[in-house]
């Protein structure tokens, strides 16, 4: 049996920022137990770009911030120890045993403090009770994301999307990318529920129709789906009778929010609230004492940066526990600030950090007003006159296990230079190891020098 001070359970950004924090902290031996084969969680399927604005002052894809958060962890000293399935939680004298499953058996581990960090879960077609029959090509947008973006299967080639959170509207855009037509949204709310970011730049920039209290009322098709009803609904959110129209498609994305994970958390007694969150004290400690709790599976948060934050205070307080120490207080206002749903009419919505100011800017006068800075001002100005992007998508490859590597534009580049950048990159084989920032492709678009980089 293995023993250590922290035990910190998922390897996603909370659990390896907690690990990092409680090492840093001056906890001796601290270990994360991840059942995936690499640390990073989610992060290693969102390979768009968005995250580390407020933890790194950068704009990173998923995997560029879960390397960093791995490095981190493991420069601090805290061992990583992958494809380990965490089954239960036992009390033990003055600790706990906590029992994993490996390719090779069970292996324990006797800790003094343990970090819940196991993330969360998609909703799915069970969950909210569609009626109509089963067929082939209902896809929650996690298990979409992942077949496209690490598994190179693409899911479909006329797509509908149920859901508005920020999976659903950043698929909306992937799966446009890679050539489906995505041919609406459908929200039960009378507003977006992701990022106002996310409807001007995934949703509205490629036109998808977003229709809000609008719902699929119907699933129809024998073994693949050939079509789904839509209908409209009303303010208590029933269907209005008579509004049905049909939407032939084959495919379905389910984007209906996320339930955090915890069954692991229930094996040693922490309580849960309705929602399947667990319900902690200010100091993200559970009511089992000496067992803490951060990230998705706590809460689920908007932003992998307060994730993290919150990762850290959760190993910092294990370590502050264990010494007798007065622990430090979460701020719960502090997550989910950003600004969510439609854009403001005529507003150019600012990127450049998660307030998602909405800028209005004046042609003739060169005015902007709406952007709490003048980074705010640059970008507006930008965006109606030059608007550029970072293209992040993936290439194949015959190195190692993956099919595909996450790339993206080393710089941004005209946002209609994308187009035909996606399309050279279809024929993009990588033969040889590459790896973070090395260059996997790089082209003349518009007369400029365009590098492709990895970012895995
Ligand atoms: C599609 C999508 C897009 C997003 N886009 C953005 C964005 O643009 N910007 C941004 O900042 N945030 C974004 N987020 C949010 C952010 O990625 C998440 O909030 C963050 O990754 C959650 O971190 P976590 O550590 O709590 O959970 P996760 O990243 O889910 O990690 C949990 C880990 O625990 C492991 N685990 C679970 N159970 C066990 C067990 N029993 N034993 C061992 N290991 C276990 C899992 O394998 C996983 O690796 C997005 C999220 C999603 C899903
Ligand atoms: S204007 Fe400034 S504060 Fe507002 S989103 Fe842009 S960078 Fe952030």
């Amino acid at each position: 049996m293995r023993e250590c001070d922290v035990l910190v359970i998922g390897g996603g950004p909370g659990g390896l920022a907690a690990a990092c924090a409680a090492k840093r902290e001056g906890a001796d031996s601290v270990i994360v137990l991840e059942r995936d084969k690499r640390a990073g969680g989610i992060l290693n399927q969102c390979i768009h770009n968005g995250f580390g604005l407020i933890r790194y002052n950068l704009e990173l894809t998923g995997p560029e911030y879960a390397v960093r958060a791995i490095l981190e962890a493991e420069q601090a000293g805290a061992q990583i120890l992958c494809s380990r399935h965490v089954s239960s939680i036992e009390k033990a004298g003055d600790g706990y045993c906590v029992s994993a499953y490996t390719r090779d058996g069970i292996e324990r581990f006797r800790t003094r403090a343990i970090v819940l960090a196991t993330g969360c879960r998609e909703r799915t077609r069970g969950n909210i009770s569609i009626p109509g029959s089963r067929p082939a090509g209902v896809f929650t947008a996690g298990v979409a994301q992942n077949l496209v973006n690490v598994r190179n299967v693409m899911v479909g080639r006329r797509v509908v999307i149920l859901g508005s959170g920020d999976i659903g509207l950043i698929m909306a855009r992937r799966l446009t990318y890679e050539g489906a037509k995505v041919l609406a949204i459908a929200e039960i709310m009378p507003q977006p529920t992701g990022l106002a970011r996310n409807v001007s730049q995934c949703v509205q920039e490629f036109g998808i129709p977003l229709y809000v209290r609008t719902t699929v009322s119907r699933i129809i098709g024998k073994k693949r789906l050939e079509a789904v009803e839509l209908s409209d609904l009303d303010d208590s959110g029933k269907v209005i009778p008579g509004t049905a129209r049909r939407i032939d498609c084959d495919t379905l994305v389910l984007s209906v929010g996320l339930i955090p994970e915890n069954e692991v958390a229930q094996t040693v007694g922490v309580k849960l609230l309705p929602n399947n969150a667990v319900d902690t004290d200010r100091h993200l400690q559970t009511n089992v004492s000496g067992v803490f709790s951060c990230g998705n599976s706590r809460h689920v948060m908007d932003l992998a940066d307060y994730v993290s934050e919150q990762g850290e205070m959760a190993g910092r307080n294990a370590v502050h526990l264990l010494r007798g120490e007065a622990m430090e207080s979460w701020d719960e206002e502090k997550s989910n600030c950003m600004k969510k749903g439609f854009p403001e009419e005529g507003t150019v919505t600012c990127t450049i950090c998660p307030n998602g100011c909405q800028v209005r800017f004046d042609e003739k006068t060169g005015e902007t007003t709406g952007n709490r800075c003048l980074r705010g001002k640059r970008f507006a100005v930008q965006e109606r006159t030059a608007p550029t992007r970072t293209l992040t998508t993936t290439v194949r490859t015959t190195v190692g296990e993956d099919r595909l590597i996450p790339v993206r534009t080393a710089d941004k580049i005209a946002r209609d230079s994308i187009p035909a950048l996606i399309e050279q990159l279809r024929d993009v084989v990588v033969n040889e190891p590459k790896a973070i920032g090395d260059t996997v492709y790089s082209t003349e678009l518009d007369g400029k020098e365009v590098r492709v980089i990895a970012t895995a």
